[in-house]
């Protein structure tokens, strides 16, 4: 079977304008589970990662809600809770479908640490705004008494900022591979998986961070030797000039043509940004080949018939030199 990582995008789970009822995602995912069984019909094995920002979102809002009753959910629990949360709703819908499908396979969500590295730059800028908008005065209130970095992120208010470190390990790596062995199709590094540092003296704990779960797809994809890395979000690849009247998309690319585009255009850091440099990373350390397309043209673009292919450089000459 082959192995691909699948990074699903927000809207996998929730749509654009929707609010988050659980009935609304459990309908969003059954249709993204839909497409997954016809991944695994079409021969494949897939590992999904997913976002969270809106489910984490929803549980920083009840830690300002509840403050009073309850001690604070800190960031990386919030991580996990939501790994379960999500984890749940994919494991149950991706069953029911394999089901109606008639296959069978083993399906299982694996809550997922991942390392960062304490000297990471990141940690001194923290630039991935969180939970609620809030008010100037709460904001300066907990810029003193907590240290906590907030931003005016625009006319709605001030919001937190925490950093966004590099993934530099899957510290759970090994258990996925004995999934994998086993047949299963894994979901982990759910969100960009919980952050943790190791301690001189070895030991895990867990950081007020976020990695971004396409860069965290990446490590994972090179970590398990993935055949592809297959990226799906709500547009149909990476385009230049998005949104001006000269926007082009990409279809097919090396990684060294990938090189040159990075440092020319300003990928949007919040955005596609991540995505365009978890495909150059996975390619250019001997991953295989990259996928970024549409959720609906998920088969389409692991044929290479849809979105933005990256692939190695000698792939190119091979298949202009058949
Ligand atoms: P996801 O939840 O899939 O990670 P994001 O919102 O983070 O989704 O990223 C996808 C979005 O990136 C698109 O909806 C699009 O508006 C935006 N985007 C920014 N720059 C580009 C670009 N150069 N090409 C295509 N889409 C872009
Ligand atoms: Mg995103």
């Amino acid at each position: 079977m082959k192995r691909i990582v699948v990074a699903l995008g927000g809207n996998a789970i929730l749509r654009a304008k929707q609010l988050s009822s659980y009935e609304e995602q459990f309908d969003n995912v059954r249709r993204t589970c839909r497409q997954i069984v016809e991944l695994i019909a079409g021969g494949y094995q897939p590992i999904f990662t997913h976002g969270n920002g809106p489910q984490v979102g929803n549980l920083l809002i009840q830690n300002e809600a509840a403050s009073a009753l309850v001690p604070e959910v800190p960031l990386d629990v919030c991580g996990a809770e939501t790994q379960g949360q999500i984890g749940y709703m994919i494991q149950q819908a991706l069953r029911n479908e394999l089901h109606a499908a008639r296959l069978v396979r083993p399906v299982v969500s694996l809550l997922t640490q991942v390392l960062v590295d304490a000297d990471d730059p990141a940690f001194a800028q923290p630039v991935k705004p969180i939970g609620p908008f809030l008010s100037e005065e709460v904001a300066e209130q907990r810029m003193r008494d907590k240290r906590e970095t907030w931003a005016h992120v625009d006319a709605r208010g001030w919001r937190k900022l925490v950093p966004s470190p590099q993934p530099v390990g899957i510290v759970d790596v090994e258990v996925i591979h004995a999934l994998l062995d086993a047949g299963a199709v894994v979901v982990a590094c759910g969100g960009g998986g919980v952050p943790v540092l190791r301690r001189p003296d070895g030991q895990l704990r867990g950081v007020e961070a976020v990695v971004d779960k396409d860069l965290a797809a990446a490590r994972l994809a090179l970590d398990i030797h993935a055949e592809t890395l297959l990226i799906l979000t709500d547009v149909p690849g990476v385009a230049v000039n998005f949104g001006k009247s000269n926007e082009r998309y990409l279809r097919r690319l090396t990684v060294t043509e990938l090189g040159t585009l990075l440092v020319q255009e300003p990928f949007s850091a919040g955005s596609m940004g991540p995505k365009v440099r978890a495909a150059y990373r996975f390619v250019h350390d001997g991953g295989g080949r990259a996928t970024i397309c549409a959720l609906d043209d998920a088969i389409a673009g692991l044929e290479g018939k849809a979105g933005t292919v990256v692939v190695p450089d000698d792939a190119m000459q091979l298949s202009f030199h058949p």
